[in-house]
């Protein structure tokens, strides 16, 4: 007998893709932020995506603020990639030998983004995981700095005060607790924890311990506690890291090509030793990525003693993907001051309607990335894991099924950043304005 509630039911059909799902799979999904926990409600099941759409099991489409994460900076279903993909395809899939692309997607790279040599792996995690395991091959030293509330995949060295849940602290000398079962104590003990944006903090620690770290690891603007600024204090503080021996690593794997073709490091002026990339780097496929100056990078097998390999790495579909990605990119210069145009117009009117309902919030953004904090602070004034901490989660739930009941797929959680395409326009502007102003109300009222 079919139950009539639920055919009627505008998510029914994924509802019966989660309950199937989470038979067969930890929680019905194949990475947690998918599940909907912090906001509730069922995770859509996505049939296709096109533009800046996206269009669920049942039919339903949604204005898409995720972008796969990261990723799809040009939209779903680019043509130019997806013409790319197709043309590679035809040669076969994967070879487990070298090919002209990967050499190809090397040079584009190395040329953008001010480097000498890349790796290619197959995951923003594999790409940190590595770049570390360099960075202690390379100096000879045990310890890594890594910063509260930034994420950086999941590998075991990583998941240290990583971000969304878990507020414990570190101690004056960084140590701090993991934050994943599975993690041993003794790999953490290996992970020193530092506040974001506190240069006294890390000049503190550098000065204890500095000749036995290897590296310090940062996102250069935070996306994962939420969208954080760094202050030119911090970014001083991060490059006096440099006088100890200590690699610095810019984590760019979200920012890397989206907040200018060279990244974070390009628009602050940064100069760190390592960088690490992913998401738009692949176009949509999984590809993640490290390089820097070539005395660091050869010391990554086979050129040097540092192992580090994949299967899968430098896939020719994968690389066709990210060199569509990033031709297109660079073919449409007035492309980044678009995304910022629509980025600030987009706060401007988050903000209005959300004073008009009286409901505090306050955004941070820059270039493509924004996130609306639900608490009552000055705009831009937010700077570490802690602040955004402060945030009323429940009212941002509220918000997000408002938005969610109207189309406008926003992140599913307060503490992510959500990211704004090329193909999102003025319509896109006015249907989620319309949107979000009906979904303050809803949480102010
Ligand atoms: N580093 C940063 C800054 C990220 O945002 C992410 C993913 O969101 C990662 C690393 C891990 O990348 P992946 O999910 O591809 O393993």
């Amino acid at each position: 007998t079919t139950d009539a509630s639920s055919v009627s039911s505008p998510t029914a059909r994924s509802e019966a893709l989660f309950a199937r799902a989470r038979a067969v799979t930890p929680g019905g999904v194949n990475s947690p932020v998918r599940a909907f926990r912090s906001v509730g409600g069922t995770p859509r099941f996505i049939a296709h995506a096109d533009g800046a759409y996206l269009t669920d099991a049942d039919g339903t489409t949604y204005l898409d603020y995720i972008g796969s994460w990261g990723p799809m900076i040009l939209g779903h279903n680019h043509p130019g990639v997806r013409e790319a993909i197709t043309q590679a395809l035809q040669g076969g899939t994967s070879f487990g030998a070298p090919g002209e692309r990967e050499v190809q997607l090397a040079e584009q790279v190395t040329r953008l983004t001010g480097t000498e040599r890349v790796r290619f792996v197959n995951s923003g995690t594999e790409a940190t995981m590595s770049a570390l395991r360099l960075a202690r091959g390379a100096t000879g030293r045990k310890f890594i700095v890594k910063f509260r509330g930034n994420y950086h995949g999941h590998a075991d060295g990583l998941l240290v005060e990583a971000g969304s849940g878990l507020l414990t602290n570190a101690d004056s000398l960084g140590n701090a607790a993991p934050s994943s079962a599975g993690v041993p104590e003794d790999y953490a003990r290996l992970t020193l924890v530092s506040e974001y944006n506190d240069p006294a903090a890390l000049d503190a620690l550098m000065a204890a311990r500095g000749h036995e770290i290897a590296a310090v690891i940062f996102e250069p603007v935070v996306g994962n506690a939420g969208v954080l600024m760094p202050t030119p204090e911090f970014l001083a503080a991060l490059h006096r890291v440099k006088a100890s021996g200590a690699l610095l690593i810019a984590d760019e794997v979200m920012t890397g090509f989206r907040l200018s073709l060279r990244g974070a490091t390009g628009l602050l002026g940064l100069e760190p030793d390592l960088i690490c990339w992913g998401k738009i780097i692949g176009g949509g496929l999984p590809v993640g990525a490290y390089g820097g100056r070539a005395d660091v990078m050869d010391f990554v097998s086979p050129q040097g003693p540092v192992y580090q390999a994949g299967t899968l790495s430098g896939n020719p579909l994968a690389m066709a993907a990210g060199l569509a990605t990033l031709q297109a990119l660079e073919a449409d210069p007035g492309l980044y001051a678009r995304l910022d145009a629509y980025t600030a117009a987009l706060a401007g009117g988050l903000r209005e309607a959300a004073r008009e309902a009286g409901v505090a919030i306050s955004i941070n953004h820059i270039g493509s990335m924004l996130t609306a904090f639900f608490q009552d602070a000055p705009d831009g004034s937010l700077r570490t894991y802690t602040d955004a901490a402060r945030s009323d989660t429940a009212a941002f739930a509220r918000w997000f099924q408002g938005l969610l009941a109207r189309g406008v797929y926003w992140a599913p959680s307060q503490f992510e950043s959500i990211f704004v395409s090329g193909m999102h326009s003025d319509a896109e502007l006015g249907l989620t304005l319309d949107a979000a102003q009906a979904a303050f109300a809803e949480v102010g009222g």
